[in-house]
């Protein structure tokens, strides 16, 4: 087990607001932004603290039988944050980097996320400390289930709904959704979304995080008065949401110009040919390899001339070390938690337009949230009806945001944080402290 998971005892740092020593703590970048907000809010001292507080962190052992006979025990983390807008949503992670503080971090974002965009959601997220990477596919399916049972307490459609995220697909949710229906002795599809069709998945649910970013940046360039035509963009991460943010943006008559994925990337400024790209990355599994534009490096990508840059794969990785030399117009952050609070300033000061994540990636969890009514209606949609509701919510979710900012006077994040703050605030606040 890596060393640097933190015990829920001294989890929760406390953020120090002026400085950023611990730059690079996802909790304490979450933290600063929501401590900024607050104040704006004039948030009363209870609620303050109520919403600085995760409702339940849950850690479990999971002993996994490997192919070799020999047996792992990883470590698997819930944590529910807020759940006083609805079932607690957010996804699931398989990564060697996941921490306590990690998913406390991308639960909050998750809290925030959904009340942005008003779906009747609170936040969750969930991690496993593996590598999914070097396990075969039995491994993983018997580390799912063992890590749904573990877990399985907080799991239901009513209270806690998981979902996809950094190397987990709807093959692990339907192995979640079988285990958990099978300790249920009947099929609850609406135990978990981003599922196969044919199990009670939603159409557009695989495009939907990708599909969002596309609406929000075509918002943000008619806001600063750009055209697509000919736009060019830039994207790190080439996974479920960096390839369709690409592909889409590519057919709305953007320029992509490049992408990368772990191994690094490839720019070429006429343009890449988005679908050749994929073509190549579903049979060579990586970008490495692809020659048509010159290689370079994730840092490279992030320092291009480009109108849009859309990072889209993890955390912190616009800081303050290489913010200043970031040159595009838009940030679309299609990843959660890409830029950390120190960097926020200098993007400000030298007048890029961020289109924050909890607002940018929203698209996954809105049409979670369809999917979910879909399982509970017994009643599916067409993927035109899916792609249309969605783009209504974010572009409503863009708007609404916007027009805080200008009320207020403060960039994008600051007034996401603020819509969202407020209508969990709100909430607390009818139903009371139960005591
Ligand atoms: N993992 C995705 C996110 O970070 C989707 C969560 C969900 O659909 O519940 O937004």
């Amino acid at each position: 087990m890596p060393t640097d998971l933190r015990l829920p005892t001294n989890a929760i740092v406390q953020p120090d607001k002026d400085r950023f020593l611990h730059e690079e703590n996802p909790f304490e970048a979450m933290m600063s932004r929501f401590d900024r907000a607050a104040d704006l809010l004039d948030l009363e001292p209870g609620l303050y603290k109520v919403l600085r507080k995760p409702e339940k962190q849950i850690i479990v052992a999971c002993p996994t039988m490997m192919d070799n006979g020999e047996i792992e025990v990883f470590t698997g983390i819930r944590v529910l944050y807020n759940t006083s807008r609805g079932p607690a949503k957010g996804g699931i992670r398989f990564d060697m980097n996941v921490t306590l503080d990690e998913v406390t971090a991308l639960a909050a974002w998750m809290t925030w996320k959904c009340a942005v965009v008003n779906v009747p959601f609170g936040g969750a997220k969930g991690g496993v400390i593996c590598d999914p990477l070097r396990m075969s596919a039995g491994e993983l399916e018997r580390l799912t289930r063992r890590y749904t049972a573990g877990i399985i307490n907080t799991l239901g459609p009513d209270s806690d709904v998981p979902a996809p995220d950094v190397n987990t697909n709807e093959r692990v949710m339907a192995w979640i959704m079988d285990t958990y229906s099978m300790h249920k002795n009947h099929t609850v599809t609406a135990v978990v979304t981003g599922k196969p069709v044919e199990m009670g998945g939603s159409l557009g649910r695989r495009e939907a995080t990708g599909r969002g970013c596309m609406f929000v940046t075509k918002e943000a360039l008619a806001h600063l008065g750009m055209t697509l035509k000919g736009t060019t963009v830039a994207i790190q991460g080439f996974g479920n949401v960096g390839s369709v943010t690409a592909q889409l943006l590519a057919r709305e008559g953007c320029r992509i110009v490049a992408v990368s994925d772990r191994t690094g990337g490839v720019y070429n400024p006429a343009g890449l040919d988005v679908d050749d790209v994929i073509n190549w990355v579903k049979h060579h599994k990586t970008i490495e390899g692809y020659a048509k534009g010159e290689s370079i490096t994730n840092d490279e990508l992030l320092l291009l001339d480009v109108d849009v840059l859309v990072p889209a794969a993890l955390e912190n990785v616009i800081t303050t070390k290489n913010a200043g030399k970031i040159r595009a117009r838009i940030i679309c952050e299609g990843a959660n938690g890409p830029t950390t609070a120190g960097a926020d300033a200098i993007l400000e000061e030298k007048g890029i337009f961020v289109i924050p994540d909890i607002l940018a990636n929203a698209g996954g969890v809105t049409v979670s949230y369809f999917e979910w009514v879909q399982d509970r209606g017994g009643y599916f949609w067409s993927e035109d009806v899916v792609n249309d509701r969605l783009r209504d919510i974010m572009v409503r979710g863009f708007r609404d945001v916007l027009e805080l900012s200008r009320q207020h006077k403060v960039n994008m994040r600051t007034a996401a944080y603020m819509l969202s703050i407020s209508r969990v605030a709100t909430v607390h606040r009818l139903r009371g402290i139960y005591a």
